[in-house]
């Protein structure tokens, strides 16, 4: 297995000249060209997993030095087992630790293929928790395992803990839905199809941040429109990237927003 220094998912070898994720028109292989690294090159290299609670029941795990584009993974506890939601592109025996100290990992999930991380190797490290992938996206599976499940639409987790399949970034993009987070006003974990962005009180929704492709009206309306049927007063994105309070307006107006862009209502101040 080998890890794309770029964007830090892993690979079965032998791996191609180019990592498929980095080359397509989301992202991006770097000037200096594509490499690829192993864990113990980068634990070599004085990496870390480090490990802070958000709020009770929620553990956001990042790497230091940031590992591919620097992702924080989350770790969602509950009374019948976590999940481990964007799994970082690295591990060590310390983070494995603190994460099974948490209880027992049940399912290990991304909400998109930017985020697969080293998803099959914290598998393995925890007990070979099953990893689940969405089925729409299982051409960029990298690295197979047996522990790979693919699912579609919507696949509950542990008791007010369910996945929720919405489309956008890639077909298979999915939130987490986390009914006790926010004091029990519920959470959603987003990943690239809904960004909370700088300011923290709006979101965005692209079809590729860094080369800034947007998605349609038509399917940002879709995906509110779905997302208006889950309670949930937060949103954490992939950077640790949140939205503390009110997300469900947030959400609704921001999809709003930029379909009026999209569609041309302020052409006006352009
Ligand atoms: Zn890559
Ligand atoms: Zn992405």
């Amino acid at each position: 297995m080998l890890i794309c220094a770029t964007c830090a998912v892993e690979r079965d070898e032998p791996v191609p000249d180019l990592c498929p994720m980095c080359a397509d028109e989301r992202q991006y292989v770097p000037e200096d060209g594509q490499h690829w690294l192993t864990l113990d090159e980068l634990s070599r290299t004085g990496r870390q997993a480090l490990l802070e609670q958000n709020e009770p029941g929620l553990i956001a795990i990042s790497t230091e030095p940031k590992v591919g584009i620097g992702q924080t993974a989350q770790l969602v506890v509950t009374p019948q087992g976590s999940l481990l939601w964007d799994p970082v592109g690295y591990l060590d025996d310390n983070a494995v630790q603190s994460v099974l100290e948490q209880g027992p990992v049940v399912a290990i999930a991304a909400s998109h293929p930017h985020m697969f991380g080293v998803q099959v190797e914290w598998s393995r490290r925890l007990g070979n928790v099953p990893v689940l992938v969405a089925e729409a996206d299982r051409q960029w599976l990298g690295r197979h395992d047996p522990s790979v499940a693919y699912w579609s639409g919507t696949i509950e987790i542990a008791e007010g803990l369910a996945l929720h399949q919405t489309g956008g970034h890639f077909p298979g993009s999915a939130v987490a839905h986390w009914a006790a987070g926010a004091d029990g006003k519920g959470v959603l974990l987003t990943g690239d199809t809904v960004f909370p962005n700088p300011d923290r009180c709006t979101v965005a929704f692209m079809r590729s941040y860094p080369n800034r492709l947007p998605l349609s009206g038509a399917v940002v309306l879709r995906i509110a429109a779905q997302l208006e049927g889950l309670e949930f007063d937060r949103i954490y994105g992939n950077f640790n990237n949140v939205i503390s309070s009110g997300a469900k307006d947030v959400l609704r107006d921001s999809a709003q927003r930029h379909a009026a862009w999209t569609r041309g209502d302020f052409d006006h101040l352009t």
